[in-house]
């Protein structure tokens, strides 16, 4: 790292240069004009009037064949769309709905009515995090399309929240998991956050079509999870699942316990059978065993889940062989434990997170989650005051000059640029000061999406260093979060 060898301090003006902040709330806009919702009943208006039975319709059929008051036939209506109704069940979630697809076309969802179609209203938007309501045992669902460059334009980042253990203490747990036990009320005021601001819950198989490119999610979507089904998730945060009604996916090791879904939010989906335990050589199983063990662990797993879709990869230890075995037991996804957001073209065996830790309030949890350009805002008013932080600590002079997209790495937004004002530079030749050099002090890393930046302070030439404050070292990182105040 080219960092490491730049060691001195840099004292100078600081120029920051963001990165295109703006487009997005137009083409947000124009994303309003899709979506056909022309209803057309399906049902026989007018009964034959001669004796001869009159043959059910497909929604008749269903609910005949289920016989049963809680039975509820779906049926799909709008342009291009020729799925059969489906059997669903009142007060149930939705079981898969259909992700249908149009020739140049993006799908944009479900809606209950042809108006949140149009609009595509998300909280109207419809699917497997919600409870089938119907009226008379019918539904009626309507379709949303949008155009590949218009879903492109949203370029939503969804993040997938992982919790691992929780605490009904406020002061948290001792030990050296400390950090993976969320307090239960910080979880509480989290998903009631998420239950209540018109979030979007995907299910995997909508998450997997989005990073297709053949769905569309809206940037204000998150995804729930938690790992090792600790007895604390079903005894602490499950009632608050339900209470909330908030779809989460419980990463389970089926080695260890296989017990039912606690509630109709909840998704078992598989943390591994047995292969949460270190291997040979001291890593988790997944990076020791072969592709085709991995599968049958993995087969083993799914077999007792009933459905296979994603994997949370043990301790995040994976590798291309890990990937190859999850691939081989017929797994269309695998989460990591590395920090981002999901977006289209994702590697989808290697599905970045947003770790929840103890300490983690509402507050932080709602900036982690927040609209891609939210996060954009805040991450650019922290570069700016990190920026002049480094005006007071190292004469930086910050300026915001441009904006600036970087196609190839689209997080890749911004980054601050110095060259020396210090008092001295002004007897000397600008080019001892490196007056004219600009040098890139911190950018956005494309994995982290928004989240922190760091401004590294430095150098690699001391002669560079003629305005750095005595107290400072030769290399410097400052922390942004650590200079909130008072910049
Ligand atoms: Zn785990």
């Amino acid at each position: 790292m080219y960092r490491r060898r730049r060691l001195a301090v840099v004292t100078a003006s600081i120029i920051v240069v963001i990165g295109v902040v703006a487009g997005a709330t137009a083409l947000i806009s124009s994303l309003n004009s899709r979506a056909d919702a022309a209803p057309a009943s399906e049902v026989a208006s007018t009964p034959s009037p001669t004796p001869t039975p009159t043959p059910l319709s497909p929604v008749e059929q269903i609910l005949a064949g289920a016989n049963d008051p809680l039975a509820c036939a779906v049926s799909f209506e709008g342009q291009g769309i020729a799925d059969a109704p489906m059997l669903q069940w009142q007060n149930a979630v939705y079981t898969p709905l259909p992700i249908p697809t149009q020739e140049g076309q993006v799908f944009a969802g479900w809606y209950a009515t042809p108006e949140a179609a149009t609009a595509l209203d998300a909280a109207a938007r419809i699917n497997g995090a919600d409870l089938v309501a119907c009226t008379e045992q019918q539904n009626v669902l309507h379709v949303a399309w949008m155009t590949p460059d218009e879903n492109a334009a949203v370029d939503a980042q969804i993040p997938i929240l992982m919790y691992h253990q929780f605490t009904s203490r406020p002061e948290g747990e001792d030990g050296w998991l400390r950090g993976n036990y969320a307090y239960i009320g910080d979880f509480d005021a989290q998903m009631n956050h998420i239950a209540t601001t018109g979030f979007y819950l995907p299910t995997w198989d909508e998450l997997s079509a989005f990073i297709d490119g053949r769905l569309y999610l809206p940037n204000h979507s998150v995804v729930i999870t938690d790992d090792d089904a600790d007895q604390s998730w079903f005894d602490l945060a499950v009632p608050v699942i339900e209470k909330y009604q908030v779809l989460s996916t419980s990463f389970m090791i089926t080695a260890a316990r296989q017990d039912p879904a606690p509630s109709p939010f909840v998704q078992r989906r598989s943390h591994t059978h047995n292969m949460h335990q270190a291997g040979a050589n001291g890593q988790g199983q997944m990076v020791n065993l072969s592709a085709e063990e991995i599968a049958a662990d993995l087969n083993t797993s799914g077999d007792i889940l009933g459905v296979r879709e994603v994997v949370a990869y043990p301790y995040g230890h994976y590798n291309d062989t890990a990937k190859q075995g999850v691939a081989m037991a017929g797994y269309e996804m695998a989460r990591t434990i590395e920090p981002g957001y999901v977006s289209i073209g994702t590697d989808k065996f290697a599905l970045p997170v947003v770790r929840i830790n103890y300490g983690m309030g509402l507050e932080a949890l709602i900036n982690q989650i927040a609209d891609a350009m939210v996060r954009r805002q805040i991450f650019f008013e922290r570069l700016v005051r990190s920026a002049r932080r480094c005006e007071a600590e190292f004469f930086f002079q910050p300026r915001i000059r441009q904006h600036r997209t970087v196609p190839e790495e689209r997080h890749l937004l911004g980054a601050v640029h110095g060259h020396s004002q210090h008092p001295s530079c002004a007897q000397r030749r600008r080019q001892e000061c490196g007056g004219d050099r600009q040098h890139r002090l911190a950018e956005p890393s494309r994995d982290l999406g928004y989240g922190d930046p760091t401004i590294t302070c430095d150098v690699e030439d001391s002669r560079w260093a003629v305005g750095r404050r005595p107290h400072h070292g030769r290399r410097d990182i400052i922390d942004p979060h650590e200079h909130e105040e008072g910049v």
